[in-house]
């Protein structure tokens, strides 16, 4: 297995402890007999139904595996749409009607758990339909032990069986994808792939503090991110930390990690410094979308787990920092078949060039007829401080394909000449695609969706949020594109001519969504809006597209969701920013008033006093520090008051609006605006204050003291 390449002490640890923790494949074979391993082989491949027998003799060889490994109790663990992951542990112990207990595990309690449904975020599901809501297992993902907890990867649904959470719709987006994948190949005449699959890598960026001085921070403990902060001396200017030299504790840090991953099976690859000060990348080794959502989801929950035993706080917020750059998730994306061909990657013969193209075609009409989709799809309070802030693809969606695909769709399109540098000339069409290696692919580091030779990299992702929701729009949108393409190719009497046609066409109809250039400048917003495309500058924006018409029938045709369950998902989302912005607002206004304010009136004082003492040796001192800092500070904390009494009076309006868009739309408009007024008076008086009266830890204590 490639992930075991480095490791600077013990090298043949690695293989030892590596996924040593997980009921893989591996312990199965081992531990199962035959005709189980083999029926739980069909369910993870194919889908197929498991048998309830099937299921007791697994759960068994789960408990005495998990129990080996010192493991006392079990959970369902699932992802309810708040984001993060859940559990409920019980033990294995039941009593043995002696007085003793013995450990046990049924099939019953693997397939099926029932947890209170009634405190995860439903958005009116739970007013329409039956209250409670049950796991079930998920065997494609495999069992895994964390603290002692043997943790069963399951879907959470109502009793109804509307989706709960993020896993069952993309579970059914995989689906989709395969389902109509399947069909263009068969197209091709390939009938030897029986499976196709979304793959992903995430790129997760994170930001390590010292853990007591975040403490010190109402703001970063419980809103993610620093609402106040004069800008430090130093910031990213000097371009001197991405892929610099780790810090010693930066450096313990990742080794712990990693080996924490590796026991998870998590395919932890690279680690380095990234751009802005304290802020750090880990890169796994792609898998299938599920497996990949689950380990980023794991990814998240050890690195804040191991960053406390370096006593380091690790920030996953999309904005931590004003003025340094933001954290993203570069959800890397492709689709490969199970004889371990990449969809997406250009091949070396005519046929497979044909059908790398319309695979192509597919993603570049998806992305376009679905923009806003993808950008709901990221849209969050937090990641709307890093998209179009310059650091991060702005809010309008395009893609990237770099110049020399451009320039081979432009002749088909055209039905032109193709010429290549050092190359003949050639007449491209379907049959006919010149060979372009990876490497020669350009890098764009600006564009939101940028191929990358044999994946697209979607880089709107926040670096907080769960992956599951930008896969499931992107399998779902791409399975859409496949589907039409299969239902017109499929009547066709001349493949050939039509696939030509097809594509071109489609290169036609929806090019206006490729753009190579500087996707930071301001001349490509005007051009966007020239060719019509969307540019949803937040969530409160991008808000309504979530239930617009053409997105309800997607995925009510495809079976992704039901219209009630888009309804309860948009309305989670508007909550969820206004209740972010709302707590944000509450915690500015606690560390302004009874923080801010009364520490620069201390400071006030201590200078007044000075400056009376002063005058009393000698009338003749002219005290212009005293009398120019003190003027200075009380007008400005006159300013903050005023702007604190502002901000109360505007959190009073919002619980008065009912609509969710109209609420977001005043949470961005008023509160958000409140905030930031507020901030700029409260900056300007701690680059005036004394630091040793400034309340809290400042940017420069914060990201250069680790
Ligand atoms: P780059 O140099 O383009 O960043 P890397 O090889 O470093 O490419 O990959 C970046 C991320 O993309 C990694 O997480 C990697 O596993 C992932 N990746 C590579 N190939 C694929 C693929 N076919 N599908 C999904 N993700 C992929
Ligand atoms: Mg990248």
């Amino acid at each position: 297995m490639n992930v075991v390449k480095h490791t600077q002490e013990s090298p043949n640890r690695i293989p030892e402890i590596f996924s040593s923790m997980v009921f893989d494949d591996h312990v199965m074979k081992e531990r199962l007999p035959k005709d189980t391993y083999q029926a739980l082989k069909r369910t993870m491949e194919l889908g197929k139904h498991l048998d309830k027998s099937i299921a007791a003799t697994v759960a068994n060889a789960m408990k005495d595996w998990a129990v080996e490994k010192g493991a006392t109790h079990f959970t369902h663990w699932f992802q309810p749409m708040t984001g993060i992951t859940a559990e409920k542990h019980d033990s294995f112990i039941s009593p043995d009607g002696n007085g003793g207990v013995i450990m046990e595990f049924g099939g019953k309690e693997l397939v099926k758990g029932e947890p209170d449904a009634s405190s995860f975020p439903s958005g009116g599901l739970r007013a329409t339909f039956e209250a409670r809501g049950y796991t079930a297992w998920d065997p494609s993902s495999y069992a895994f032990i964390k603290d002692h907890t043997l943790c069963i990867p399951t879907v959470f649904c109502s009793y109804s069986g509307e989706a709960l959470d993020k896993k069952t719709p993309l579970l059914r987006s995989m689906e989709v994808i395969n389902k109509q994948a399947l069909r263009i190949l068969r197209l091709f005449g390939n009938q030897d792939v029986t499976r196709v699959t979304a793959t992903v890598g995430p790129e997760q960026e994170y930001f390590l503090i010292d853990r007591d001085l975040f403490l010190r921070r109402k703001d970063l403990v419980l809103c993610g991110r620093t609402l106040f902060g004069a800008k430090p001396p130093k910031g990213q200017e000097m371009e001197d930390h991405y892929f610099g030299v780790l810090k010693p504790r930066v450096s313990a840090f990742m080794k712990e990690l990693d080996e924490e991953l590796w026991k998870l099976g998590v395919f932890a690859k690279t680690e380095h410094n990234e751009v802005a000060p304290a802020q750090h990348e880990l890169a796994p080794i792609y898998t299938d979308t599920n497996l990949a959502t689950d380990h980023n989801q794991l990814t998240m929950e050890i690195m804040k787990k191991v960053a406390a035993h370096h006593n380091l706080a690790c920030l996953l917020h999309e904005k931590p920092f004003d003025g340094v750059n933001g954290s993203g998730k570069h959800n890397n994306w492709s689709i490969s078949t199970n004889t371990g061909v990449n969809l997406l990657e250009p091949g070396d013969s005519p046929q497979e060039n044909a059908q790398f193209l319309l695979f192509l075609a597919a993603v570049i009409k998806a992305v376009d007829e679905y923009q806003d989709l993808l950008r709901v799809s990221v849209a969050s309070a937090s990641n709307d401080h890093r998209l179009g802030a310059n650091e991060a693809p702005p809010a309008i969606v395009s893609m990237f394909l770099g110049d020399e695909l451009t320039a081979i769709l432009e002749s088909i399109e055209r039905e032109e000449i193709y010429s290549r540098k050092d190359q003949e000339e050639m007449k491209v069409g379907v049959h006919i695609l010149p060979r372009f290696p990876k490497d020669t692919t350009d890098r764009n580091r600006t564009s939101p969706f940028a191929f990358t030779g044999n994946k697209f990299e979607f880089r709107m992702v926040g670096s907080a949020a769960s992956i599951s929701g930008p896969n499931i729009i992107l399998n779902t949108i791409v399975a859409e594109e496949l589907s039409q393409f299969a239902d017109q190719l499929e009547q066709s009497e001349n493949f050939e001519l039509d696939l030509a046609k097809l594509i071109r066409t489609t290169i036609k109809e929806h090019k206006r969504i490729i753009f190579n250039g500087n996707n930071y400048s301001s001349e490509w917003a005007e051009e966007a809006k020239r060719r019509g495309l969307l540019n949803l500058k937040s969530t409160a924006d991008a808000l309504a597209y979530y239930i617009a018409p053409k997105n309800i029938e997607l995925f009510t045709k495809h079976h992704i969701f039901t219209a009630a369950e888009l309804k309860s998902r948009y309305e989670i989302l508007s909550e969820n920013y206004c209740k972010t912005l709302n707590i944000e607002a509450l915690t500015a206004i606690d560390m302004a008033e009874r923080e801010i304010l009364p520490a620069v009136s201390r400071y006030i004082q201590n200078l007044s006093e000075t400056l009376l003492q002063k005058r009393e040796i000698s009338p003749a001192f002219a005290c212009r520090y005293e009398t120019e800092t003190v003027s200075k500070l009380s007008a400005l904390s006159d300013s903050l008051y005023q702007k604190l009494l502002g901000l109360k009076e505007d959190l009073k309006q919002a619980p008065l609006i009912d609509d969710p868009v109209r609420r977001a739309k005043f949470y961005e408009g008023s509160i958000l605006a409140d905030m930031e007024d507020l901030r700029r008076d409260a900056d300007e008086l701690e680059a005036i204050t004394a630091e040793e009266y400034w309340p809290f830890p400042n940017y420069t204590r914060l990201l250069y003291f680790v």
